[in-house]
Parts: C-alpha cells; sequence; structure tokens
C-alpha cells in the first residue's frame, strides 16, 4: 500500500523534509496566502477557492500548493476571460477555461457535475483551456465524496513523461483520483501515473541531489539521477515502469485530452491544459447507505480489521497482515492523519524561504494599510527606537498559536518530528530551542546584525569567538581586559596553538604594531576598558584589523547596544555579557554574540551547537524578561552614576577618577564619537589601599560582588576579585593598581547613594589621615593588619599603612568609636583568606 506510487502522487512531501521548515498558524498561513493572492489580481472569492485548493495540500504535507504563488504558478493569465460553458446538457458540461486559472476551472466544473448528479444522478464536466495547474486532485475527489457521491477526476499536462518502451516524453503526469463515500468517511485515491513528480525533478535541482537511479530516463534514454538530464530532453517513466502504468498513462491522456478538447502535442506552449471530471450519484445502483456500509467493509477488510462492529454480513474477516507490517494504510490515510493533527494543533509547517517569500509577497498587500501586523512586521520594526524594540521585537520566526503576552518558556530537551523522514523547525535543545531563538532573533535586531547567538555566558561565547582562529593564527588583544578574558587567552588559547599579544590598545600605533600580518586572525576590543574604563577606538583599531584580514570583535558588556553599536562601528562581532544589563537582576549568566555576516553566523552557529555552549531555555527566558526593562534600568543607572562620578570627582580620597561619561575623561573626544553615554561603571584610586579598603567595606548600599549591571550597586576591589586571575606582576605591569575601587552603580535613588558613600569614604579619609599622622610620630610598626591579610592571591603587595597600635591616641570619644569600629572590621577582614565580605 505504501508504494513508491503513493509517494509520487504526493508529490513534494518527502521532497519537503529538505531545507529548514519553520511551523506557523495555519491561522498566519491562511492570511499570508489571501494577501498573496489579493496581489495577484483574484477577487475575495476566487481567493477562497485558490486558498482552500492550496491549504488541501499544505495541510497534508504536501507543499507544492503553496510555492506556486510565490513562484509565479498562480499569477493570472493576461489574456484571462470568463470561463464559458460552451456545451451542456442534464448530464454534461464542456466548459472553456479561457486562461484562466486551473484550479477555479475545475472548481467550477466539479460544482456544476455535483448539481447535475443530484438532481440527474450523474454529471460529466470536462474542461480545456486552463493556464495553470489545478492542484492535488484529491481535493476534488474528496469534496464530491463528502456530498455522498462518487467523484473520478483525470487531469493531463504538458509532455513529461515517456510511454513504456519509448524514450521521448508524450504523456503529462496525467493523475487520477477517485472519491468514494463510505461509512467511515470517503476512501480517496489520488496519483499520479507517473514515476516521480515534476515539481520533484525541480526540487532536486535546486537542491543539487540526484533522484532515483529508475525513475527517469536521459535524452538517449538511459537511465539517470541527474535531474537536469531529465529536464533537458530526458523523460520521466510511467509509476510501474510497464506497459500497464503506460496504458493507464495513456487512458487519462485521452481523457482529459482530445474528449475534453485540450492540446494533443506541443502542450507545454499550448498552454491548453485539460480535466475530466465525473461525479455519480450511488442511487442509481441500489440503496446509498447500504452501498456506504459494505464499502467500508471492504476497507475495513483490507485494514485488517478482527472485528466489525455494526456490520450485518456473517463471518467477514479481514487481512492479516504480513510479518513486519504494521498497519495496511488506505489510500489517503496519512495523508488524512497528518492534516487532522496538523488541524488540531493549528500549526503547519513550511519551508523558511518559501516563508520569507510570502511575507514579502504579503506585505506588499499591507503597503499602505495600518494594521496591526503591519505595525510590527520586520521592515517597519527596523525604523523604531531600540527602546520600543525592546519591548516590541519584529515578528519572529518562532510563532506561539497563543499569542501570549510573556515569552513561551520551551523548557525542554527534545522535539516530536512530524514524520519518520522530515524534520521540524527543532529537534534537539542544544541545537536550538525555540525560547532561545526568540532572544537570538531579537538580540540580532537591537545590534543591528543579520544573526545573533545565545550562549551559557560572556564566557562561553569568547571562547567560541576565539575558536574562530586557526592553529598558528595569532590574537591581539587589549592590557586592560576584563579578568575572565584575560585568563582565557593567557591560559586555554596558547594551548589550542594560538599566540596572544596584549597591547595598549587606546594607542592605535600600538594595535598596528601588535598585528602580524598573515599571521593575526582576531583582534579582540574592549571600550571603556574594565576596569579602568579607557577608551579605544573601535573604528580605527577595525579598520587596521581589516587591512590585515583579521576578524574584530568587541566586547560591549559595559554599553550594550543601546549606547554602543559596534557593528555600525565596522567590528565584525559584537559581544555582550548578558550576565549584566540583559540579564540584570544578577540571578544569571550568559553571553551573547552578534554579526552582521550570515557566513561567519553560520561558522559562529556550528560551534555552538557542536560544543554545546548555548544558552538553556529558562535562562533565554529570563533574558527576555530582562530585555523589556534594560533600557530604563540602564537609564536610571546612568544618571545615578554621572551624579555619583561628580562626588567623586570632589572628594579628597579620590586620586584618579576613571568615568567615561566626563568630559575630563581622556579618551572623551573617541568616546563621544563612537557611543552615546558613559555608562554605569565608574572606578578610581585612591593610593592607599587601607582606605580603598575600608570604602568598600563601609558603604552599606553597595554589596561587595564581582559582576555588574545588577539593579542594585555592587561595589568591588577588581584586583582582589573580578581580575585576581591575572597575575599580581602583569597587573602592576598594566597599571592596574591594587587600591582601585570600582563601582556598577543600580537604580536606587541617586541621594541615598551618595550619602553611604560618602560616609564611607570619609570615615576612610578620616582613618587615612590617622594612619598618617602616627607613622609619622611612631615608626617602625610591622607591617601586619589589614595589609598583611590581604595577600588571598598571592597578591598583597605591601601597599602602605601600618597595623593599628598607633591608633590608641586617640582622645574624642567619636574617635574612639571609629576605631573600634575599624579594629573590628580588621579582625573580620583578617580571617577572610582576603576576599573581602560585607560586615552585617
Ligand atoms: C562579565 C564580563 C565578561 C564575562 O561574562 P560572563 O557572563 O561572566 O561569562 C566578559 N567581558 C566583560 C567586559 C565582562 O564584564
Amino acid at each position: 500500500m505504501a508504494s513508491p506510487v503513493a509517494a509520487a502522487a504526493s508529490g513534494g512531501a518527502a521532497a519537503a523534509a529538505e531545507g529548514n521548515t519553520v511551523y506557523i498558524p495555519i491561522s498566519e498561513l491562511k492570511e499570508l496566502c489571501t494577501k498573496s493572492l489579493s496581489t495577484l489580481g483574484y477577487s475575495t472569492e476566487e481567493t477562497a477557492v485558490l486558498l482552500d485548493v492550496l491549504l488541501y495540500a499544505q495541510l497534508r504535507g504536501n507543499n507544492q500548493g503553496i510555492i506556486k504563488i510565490t513562484t509565479g504558478g498562480m499569477n493570472r493569465a493576461a489574456a484571462a476571460a470568463p470561463i464559458a460553458v460552451e456545451r451542456e446538457t442534464r448530464l454534461s458540461a464542456l466548459l472553456n477555461g479561457n486562461a484562466q486559472a486551473g484550479m477555479l476551472v475545475l472548481h467550477r466544473a466539479m460544482t456544476m457535475a455535483v448539481e447535475k448528479a443530484k438532481s440527474a444522478g450523474f454529471g460529466i464536466v470536462g474542461t480545456n483551456n486552463t493556464s495553470t495547474s489545478t492542484g492535488a486532485l484529491g481535493y476534488y475527489a474528496e469534496q464530491v465524496a463528502q456530498q455522498g457521491l462518487i467523484g473520478i477526476v483525470f487531469a493531463q499536462s504538458p509532455e513529461f513523461v515517456a510511454p513504456h518502451g519509448a524514450k521521448q516524453a508524450i504523456f503529462g503526469t496525467n493523475p487520477i483520483a477517485i472519491g468514494i463515500p463510505a461509512e467511515k468517511g470517503p476512501v480517496v485515491m489520488d496519483m499520479a501515473t507517473a514515476a516521480y513528480a515534476w515539481f520533484g525533478l525541480l526540487e532536486a535541482k535546486t537542491a543539487g541531489r540526484p533522484i532515483p537511479g529508475d525513475v527517469a530516463l536521459n535524452a538517449q534514454g538511459q537511465p539517470t539521477t541527474d535531474p537536469n538530464e531529465v529536464l533537458s530532453g530526458g523523460a520521466i517513466r510511467v509509476f510501474d515502469r510497464s506497459h500497464k502504468g503506460s496504458n493507464l498513462a495513456l487512458m487519462v491522456e485521452l481523457l482529459a485530452g482530445p474528449l475534453v478538447g485540450a492540446a494533443v502535442a506541443d502542450k507545454l506552449e499550448q498552454r491548453n491544459w485539460g480535466n475530466l471530471l465525473l461525479a455519480v450519484d450511488p442511487e442509481l445502483l441500489g440503496d446509498a447507505e447500504s452501498i456506504r456500509a459494505r464499502t467500508q467493509v471492504v476497507l475495513d477488510r483490507v485494514k485488517g480489521a478482527e472485528r466489525l462492529p455494526g456490520v450485518v454480513l456473517d463471518r467477514v474477516k479481514g487481512a492479516e497482515r504480513l510479518p513486519g507490517v504494521d498497519e495496511i494504510l488506505l489510500p489517503s490515510e496519512r495523508g488524512n492523519r497528518v492534516a487532522a493533527q496538523r488541524a488540531s494543533s493549528g500549526m503547519v509547517p513550511i519551508e523558511a524561504n518559501l516563508y520569507h517569500n510570502l511575507k514579502v509577497m504579503a506585505s506588499k498587500a499591507d503597503a499602505g494599510s495600518t494594521g496591526k501586523a503591519a505595525a510590527t512586521a520586520g521592515a517597519s520594526a527596523s525604523k523604531m527606537k531600540l527602546e520600543t524594540l525592546l519591548l516590541h521585537p519584529a515578528a519572529s520566526s518562532v510563532t506561539d498559536p497563543y499569542d501570549a503576552s510573556g515569552p513561551p518558556l520551551y523548557q525542554t530537551a527534545t522535539f516530536g518530528q512530524p514524520s519518520a523522514t522530515e524534520g521540524g523547525q527543532f529537534d534537539y535543545t542544544r541545537s536550538g530551542n525555540p525560547t532561545r531563538t526568540m532572544l537570538e532573533e531579537q538580540w540580532a535586531a537591537l545590534e543591528g546584525g543579520c544573526r545573533a547567538l545565545a550562549f551559557t555566558s560572556g564566557m562561553a561565547s569568547l571562547a567560541v569567538v576565539t575558536k574562530l582562529v586557526s592553529v598558528g593564527g595569532h590574537i591581539v588583544a587589549g592590557d586592560d581586559i576584563y579578568g575572565g578574558t584575560s585568563r582565557l587567552l593567557a591560559s586555554v588559547v596558547p594551548a589550542g596553538g594560538v599566540s596572544v599579544s596584549n597591547v595598549d590598545m587606546t594607542d592605535i600605533s600600538a594595535v598596528k604594531a601588535g598585528i602580524i600580518p598573515g599571521k593575526t586572525q582576531l583582534v579582540m576590543v574592549e571600550s571603556p576598558t574594565n576596569p579602568r574604563m579607557q577608551i579605544c577606538d573601535i573604528k580605527a583599531i577595525a579598520a587596521a584589523a581589516h587591512a590585515a584580514g583579521a576578524l574584530v570583535c568587541v566586547d560591549n558588556s559595559f554599553l550594550t547596544p543601546l549606547y554602543q553599536r559596534p557593528l555600525d562601528l565596522g567590528a565584525d562581532i559584537s559581544m555582550t555579557s548578558g550576565t549584566k544589563y540583559v540579564g540584570g537582576h544578577g540571578d544569571t549568566t550568559l553571553g551573547l554574540l552578534a554579526v552582521k555576516d550570515a557566513e561567519l553566523g553560520k561558522k559562529l552557529y556550528f560551534l555552538q551547537n557542536a560544543e554545546g555552549a548555548g544558552l538553556a531555555p529558562m535562562d533565554c527566558w529570563l533574558a527576555l524578561r530582562g530585555l523589556k526593562t534594560m533600557s530604563l534600568r540602564m537609564e536610571r543607572s546612568i544618571s545615578n552614576a554621572e551624579k555619583i562620578a561628580e562626588f567623586l570627582a570632589g572628594h579628597p580620597l579620590v586620586r584618579k577618577l576613571n568615568y567615561a561619561g566626563r568630559p575630563q575623561h581622556p579618551g572623551a573626544a573617541v568616546h563621544a564619537a563612537q557611543a552615546t553615554s558613559g555608562g554605569a561603571m565608574i572606578s578610581f584610586e585612591t593610593g592607599d589601599l587601607e582606605a580603598s579598603k575600608m570604602i568598600v567595606e563601609l558603604t552599606k548600599l553597595y554589596k561587595v560582588t564581582v559582576s555588574f549591571g545588577n539593579v542594585i550597586s555592587l561595589i568591588s576591589l577588581p584586583c582582589f576579585m573580578s581580575h585576581a586571575s591575572i597575575p599580581a606582576e602583569v597587573r602592576a605591569a598594566r597599571g592596574l593598581p591594587d587600591d582601585l575601587v570600582r563601582i556598577s552603580v543600580g537604580i536606587e535613588d541617586a541621594a541615598d547613594l551618595i550619602a553611604d558613600l560618602q560616609q564611607a569614604m570619609d570615615t576612610a579619609l578620616a582613618d587615612k589621615r590617622r594612619r598618617e599622622a602616627s607613622s609619622s610620630s611612631s615608626s617602625g610598626s610591622a607591617s601586619g593588619g589589614v595589609s598583611g591579610s590581604s595577600g588571598a592571591n598571592g597578591n598583597g603587595n605591601g601597599a602602605e599603612g601600618a597595623g593599628t597600635a598607633a591608633v590608641l591616641v586617640a582622645a574624642h570619644s567619636r574617635e574612639q568609636e571609629l576605631v573600634q569600629r575599624i579594629q573590628q572590621l580588621e579582625s573580620q577582614l583578617a580571617g577572610l583568606n582576603g576576599q573581602v565580605s560585607k560586615p552585617v
């Protein structure tokens, strides 16, 4: 039953397994098709008929139908005139299609034949002069059978198929469909008399695939697997490669060709194709109800039903299945199941490019309309501000049948496949997950890239970027970079046979000098740098890198595309640690890459999948939620940061202030040219490790933690925390002082944040002055205490400051209180292995 014949007859089903399939709601497909057909000039009534025929095929897993719309197969002939009834009796009619669409003409023939069969018991209608395909004949046979009538349909088409024993094509693919009413619903056969679909040849040609070896001949009459050979003068064979199939094809040709006035030669050029449709009322031959019941008995016997409830016949036996056969399928049974499943899920698969083309075509119908769909569809969305796109992303390739206002969380590892041979859009979450796709698509749009990829962390994404460099290659990176990146480049990348140079990225001549022609494949940039907030000229660096054929990756974690757009500035890859402002709440880690080159995107996707570094669904969901408030959070944090920077600039304990948003910043001009904000990260030096530690410790609203971009404010000593993995000598050489304090400004009230910082800094300042006074009055006290306890990573490199003994000279009670507080802190610190923690 499930023979190659069925496969050939169902046309594109198998072919559709190739390529990228997306699932969309049936309602959306209908809307897109309706709009697209309207652009071809069909009336509303005509469009409804065409859509019905096309969807019948599409829902059954045969995408021959819809593809006709976008590939010109449904175009209205310029010469099209109204369908004319040229002959008519009570039982018959002949229609001149007058170059109208085949589906419209055959539909009209069907309606007439059914009317005749209902009134006179029999209707036969022939059609000629149709200029486009009639679509799946099974549609018409089923429609007739649904009316309780027997439907028989033939179609003739241009020369594609060779008669048995011949090498030239004479026949069309000449399908036959028969629909017969039965008790459990009509049984419908729809088969071509050809061994392979014409559409299948075109698909194989497009995909560069061979066809099976025994379905077609080349121009010399030899079997071939090359579709091009068949298309240039060869022929498809009949379905059974024997005289029987050939005879059947001939009969179809005669019934749907000469009988109805269609072309009998040069059929492709003449565009005069024919159909024959018969509708027969079973009542002509017996009691219709009993015929339906008895028909069902035969069907059940074929299926091998053991017991046949409701059947009065005695001792009917079903067919016994051969070993290894699970089920005997009736004609159309497989397609019916697929259609039923799609109808119940409301979703239908469609090849991704076809979907895209359909959307483009439909959008032409939208032109000028101001409907909701138009407002959020692709092109118009790109004109919107990023702040809006964060909340209203452009239409995703992931469609949600329930139109949920929050993104659906697909917390699953695997996805069922539509069939054993057909792959859906998703199969395994490592390779792809709808929630991740939604995040990646939205991020790509925000970055102005063509593709984005989400990883389990910023470092996972950067690790994948470094994999783009081949063995023997070279990477140029900055000398003031994120600690984790520094570790990756120093301790992981070299083991893979890739060398790394760290250069002063603020100096374009140092960057150029660091690039080794023919060897440097990647330049990694941060700006502002972490933690010293140095500014690097992204455009100039990109130009220098590209001149040497190297890729440029910009770590944009500090600013996100809201405030700095690396891809627009010439970078090939824009990287963002989404752990920071995207997640925004310190509750998830993730990394995002965006690219503007599809090929590069493919390479990165390959690595994401191969290494299994893709972000898990729940974290994608958190990131998607974070995006909704990202601009609000960043705006508030930045405005707070600007005020705090002002305060710090005036505080006597601040020896050097690093904030990219201040005009005094040495990189201010470059920064202003490439970014629209100074961000919410500030760092400063006090010149005194003791004082820096006290500030970090004594603030109450700033959590002592690594990372940044949290809604709450954070404070850290990078040398002991985020950047502790950089050896002390390297830090010293790079000018990264131990006393550097880094603040990530949150969204609290600015005045509260400043007051809190002020009390901590004033206390630290008083302590510093006291220490200075005591060390000048009592020299020789051993180093110990706080500075001695800071050696967590072997980095406690003797900041100035003596012990606590000297402070005992305090006279004032307020001072005594402070001294006690400091002692308390120090003893806590001494036990903490240098990793500072917040006193309660
Ligand atoms: C945090 C950070 C990273 C690493 O991101 P994770 O998500 O922590 O792996 C990379 N670069 C910069 C600038 C960062 O701040």
